[in-house]
């Protein structure tokens, strides 16, 4: 990665997108292989489209640029993004199968992942996925994962309604540590998606929802003091928690009996001790989470390519930042921080 040591901003406009997804073109079918549950399968009805299938539901139809890098290094040519972080579509992470098929699963998606990490050197950095179900093979993974030359792990903000802050993870955390690997925690299996299916509402309430109880389950069980060299990053600017800090404060000034029971300090504390990506489609709102998180803790992320993502990555943080040397750290060098890159 030598090209970003390199780097001046002014000559040469580099940006690091950390959030954007990919699926190889082909799936195996793993329902068939394993007989049983819904593993997602691809259905590629015209040319340059695919359905995403869940069983017999179409769960979201997506086109090339999914799963073709020629035409993502076209769009990244385009939009000015000089490399992109990948990581499979949180629907792939699977962490409901038995864990034996999960891993196999992962593999599959990781060692694709890998393999355009080295075809295209330094046009995609490579997060993997682990079955977060069963720890010890996640951490197995993991180290496949290091090896193969993944830079780290995209997780669930929850493991089939498992919170992040639970000792089971320990183990976990502490590999992650240990093998140098950034964590980027994704929403998925929204909290109440069943009593809202109208109008989108898992997707528009109830993702920055599942990011705030990610970063609440973790600040409260202690993770950021029991693991301090974990490198996290949560998607969508983190969801709701800067906003509704203040509340999540008071909670735990007026009730610590409930709030502060696994870690006596202030939630607020821990500003500036993860990161956070930029997708948040309001230039006021990304300028407040500079403010509160700090210059060095957003990255230029656009959940490409995706409806919901930026249609044009990179141009929220390039409209909304006026400050070039504060650019420079959102476009590129806090990525290769969380990252750690040199
Ligand atoms: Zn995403």
């Amino acid at each position: 990665m030598e090209m970003f040591a390199s780097a001046s901003f002014d000559k040469t406009p580099v940006m690091i997108d950390v959030h954007t997804h990919i699926i190889p073109k082909h799936i195996p079918d793993f329902s068939k292989k394993f007989g049983y549950g819904e593993f997602i399968q691809l259905h590629h009805h015209e040319p340059g489209k695919a359905w995403m299938m869940q069983g017999n539901k179409k769960f979201r139809e997506i086109l090339a640029n999914c799963w073709d890098p020629e035409i993502r290094l076209m769009e990244m040519k385009e939009h000015g993004i000089s490399s992109q972080v990948i990581c499979t579509i949180p629907v792939m992470f699977s962490y409901w199968a038995k864990p034996e098929h999960t891993l196999e699963l992962s593999k599959f998606l990781n060692d694709h992942i890998a393999e355009i990490v080295h075809q295209y050197h330094g046009s995609f950095i490579g997060l993997g996925t682990v079955p977060m179900q069963d720890v010890p093979l996640a951490v197995k993974e993991m180290e496949r994962c290091k090896k193969n030359g993944l830079k780290g792990l995209q997780i669930g903000t929850n493991v089939n309604q498992v919170n992040l802050n639970e000792p089971v993870f320990y183990d976990f955390y502490e590999a992650c540590q240990e093998q140098d690997m950034a964590l980027l925690v994704h929403p998925w299996q929204m909290m109440g998606q069943e009593h809202m299916q109208k109008y989108w509402l898992p997707w528009l309430v109830g993702m920055p929802a599942e990011i705030t109880r990610a970063i609440c389950s973790m600040i409260f069980g202690g993770i950021f003091d029991r693991f301090p060299k974990l490198r996290v990053c949560f998607a969508h600017g983190g969801g709701s928690f800067v906003p509704t800090l203040g509340r999540i404060e008071h909670g735990w000034e007026c009730r610590p009996d409930l709030v502060a029971v696994d870690n006596p300090n202030n939630p607020a504390s821990y500003l500036g001790k993860f990161w956070v990506d930029s997708h948040v489609c309001d230039s006021e709102i990304l300028n407040y989470l500079v403010g509160k998180l700090g210059a060095d803790k957003i990255m230029q992320g656009s959940d490409y390519p995706f409806p919901l993502g930026e249609a044009v990555p990179g141009e929220l943080v390039r409209k909304s930042i006026s400050d070039k040397t504060l650019l420079k750290k959102i476009a590129y060098e806090n990525a290769l921080a969380w990252l750690n890159i040199n």
